[in-house]
């Protein structure tokens, strides 16, 4: 059995965290709006409901107009989306609507943007972390603090909110009750994350995350460029500089390639995934033609990366099979080569259409669950994790539970 509460707690922030607060709620709102505004407008009608979609359209330009982290850039650009849905839902119905407009003064927190405590919460702002103690009435039986104190209710998410000059968390709560059925198939149930590597997008995960290789691209050009002057001088001073070109660029790439492997180890992590699957990138130039050597380069990089960082939280990476994991429909199983038109999918039996790389991704996903139940697993449950619901090993979608309370 499962249990969800919104517990509403009244928050004394410390002195002066009051304006990054305000900031950083200002900002959220500003990402909101933003991606309301180009997801409802469109001249034919058409509205955006795909936050990969509207991700890839403006994540880039909202790390740059905001001081968010990536993580509350993502929500900020998320909340606008849902709202989008519900009103192309109603539009649907016959209903009047409008394009969503984000006026109240909140934020939309989970674990990556906030640590969650009994006594306080520590928050992610422009200006670094501030934490808040809760104000709790002392009866322990009243809500919010018979939630707040019961170790059996784990914090989910919150939405910040600002009412009449105070701060207050609206965070959901769950609470699992395990009975012997639920928490012998709770342990057997094995949900996967795929990862689909490539050249323009370093990586793009089955939960609709993606990661542009722009900045690294970049970085290589600049680096081949420097390094094709330096070249033609010929002197061992310049084969030097060369080497030293090198090592900075090496620094530079290593640096974001942590990033990268931390955000996807994030990503596992939230969605309870038990392994990270990845192709296999033994022959990987002949899987991706058009990468370069420092591409290959980095994929490995980015591959024990990620392998040596899950570990610590108990989850495995491992490497499939990619044969054609961007040709196949992960909707239907139909593998074509028509299906594929550079950047995106469309299904030419099904007529599913997604980015080529977010359907390779879950491709991979699909691949290690199959590899798994060929393997005579006992049948356990197999999932991979989609940035909506889940797909299982037969490709059937299982909607995602409520989250509201
Ligand atoms: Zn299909």
């Amino acid at each position: 059995m499962e249990y969800r509460r919104t517990a509403v707690i009244k928050l004394d922030t410390p002195e002066g965290a009051d304006d990054s607060l305000r900031e950083t709620v200002e900002q959220f709102k500003h990402c909101a709006n933003t991606a309301s505004e180009w997801c409802w407008h469109d001249d034919d009608g058409y509205h955006v409901t795909s936050k990969a979609k509207a991700e890839r359209a403006l994540y880039d330009q909202l790390r740059d107009e905001t001081d968010l982290t990536a993580n509350l850039v993502q929500k900020g650009i998320r909340r606008a989306v849902e709202a989008i849905k519900s009103g192309v839902e109603r539009l649907k119905r016959g209903e009047n609507t409008s394009q969503p407009h984000f006026s109240a003064d909140s934020a939309v927190y989970d674990k990556r943007s906030a640590t969650f405590h009994r006594d306080h919460v520590s928050l992610s702002t422009v200006d670094g972390r501030v934490e808040c103690d809760y104000i709790l009435p002392d009866d322990s039986e009243i809500p919010p603090t018979k939630y707040v104190s019961d170790e059996d209710f784990e914090f989910r998410m919150a939405h910040l909110q600002y009412r009449d000059g105070d701060w207050y968390l609206h965070a959901s709560m769950r609470k699992v009750e395990a009975d012997e059925e639920s928490s012998e198939s709770e342990s057997k149930h094995r949900t996967v994350l795929g990862v689909d590597l490539g050249v323009n997008n370093l990586a793009v995960a089955s939960t609709g995350l993606f990661w542009s290789a722009d900045e690294f691209n970049h970085w290589r050009r600049e680096y081949e460029k420097r390094r094709g002057s330096l070249q033609q001088c010929g002197s061992r001073h310049a084969h030097e500089n060369i080497e030293l070109v090198g090592q900075k660029e090496y620094g530079r790439f290593e640096i974001y390639l942590h990033t990268v492997a931390n955000e996807i180890i994030e990503e596992a992590v939230e969605n309870d995934c038990s392994h990270i699957v990845f192709e296999d990138l033994t022959h990987i130039r002949e899987n991706i033609p058009e990468a370069t050597w420092q591409h290959v380069w980095a994929f490995r990089r980015l591959y024990e990366y990620v392998e040596y960082k899950a570990e610590e939280h108990g989850i495995e990476a491992v490497q499939v099979d990619p044969r054609n994991t961007s040709k196949r429909c992960s909707t239907c199983g139909f593998t074509h080569d028509a299906n594929r038109s550079v950047e995106s999918f469309e299904c030419q039996q099904c007529g599913y259409e997604n980015h080529a790389d977010y359907n390779a991704s879950k491709n991979i996903g699909l691949q290690y669950l199959r590899r798994r139940q060929n393997a005579g697993d006992g049948g356990a449950p197999v999932d991979v994790r989609l940035n909506r619901g889940t797909l299982n090993v037969s490709g059937e979608y299982v909607p995602p539970a409520s989250t509201e309370a």
